[in-house]
C-alpha cells in the first residue's frame, strides 16, 4: 500500500495518504475562476481520494465553506498559518475528497490525468499534451 506524505508551507499541518494503488487518486486540473482565486494561480489542481485515505497527522486545518459558483456549497481546508489549500470537497462529493496537488512533498508522484473547465484556460497557456481536456466539467 502506497503511502504519500504532504503538509502546508509552513508545516503545521501534515499529512499522510495512505492508497491501495497511484490510480486511486485522480490528479485533475481545473481551469475555473473559482479554482483560481483560491489558489491565487492560474489553475487549481487537485486529485480526487477516498475520504478514508487521508490522514492529518499534525495540526488542524482551518474550514471555509462558500458557493462555487455554480451552486454547489464547496469546503476548503487549509493551514490557518501560512494559509497553504489542503484539501476540498463539495457537499455532494460523497466519500471523495479532493487533495492539493502541490501539498504534496512529492507531487511527480501523482501526476494530472485530465483537464477541466477549458473553456476558462489562461489565454497564455497551452493546453497540456496527453491528458483529456474537458470544456466544463461533463463534457
Ligand atoms: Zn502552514
Ligand atoms: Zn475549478
Amino acid at each position: 500500500m502506497p503511502t504519500y506524505n504532504g503538509g502546508c508551507y509552513c508545516s503545521n499541518i501534515r499529512y499522510e495518504l495512505n492508497l491501495d494503488s497511484p490510480e486511486q487518486a485522480r490528479m485533475s486540473i481545473c481551469h475555473c475562476t473559482n479554482c483560481k482565486k483560491f489558489t491565487a494561480s492560474a489553475f487549481g489542481i487537485t486529485a480526487k481520494i477516498p475520504k478514508s485515505a487521508f490522514h492529518l497527522t499534525k495540526g488542524q486545518t482551518v474550514h471555509h465553506v462558500g458557493d462555487n459558483g455554480s451552486g454547489t456549497q464547496l469546503t476548503r481546508e487549509f493551514c490557518g498559518a501560512c494559509g497553504s489549500g489542503i484539501l476540498e470537497y463539495g457537499a455532494h462529493a460523497g466519500d471523495s475528497i479532493y487533495l492539493f496537488y502541490g501539498s504534496l512533498d512529492e507531487p511527480d508522484a501523482l501526476p494530472p490525468k485530465g483537464e477541466f473547465f477549458c473553456k476558462e484556460r489562461a489565454g497564455w497557456l497551452p493546453e497540456i499534451p496527453g491528458l483529456f481536456h474537458k470544456r466544463e466539467i461533463k463534457e
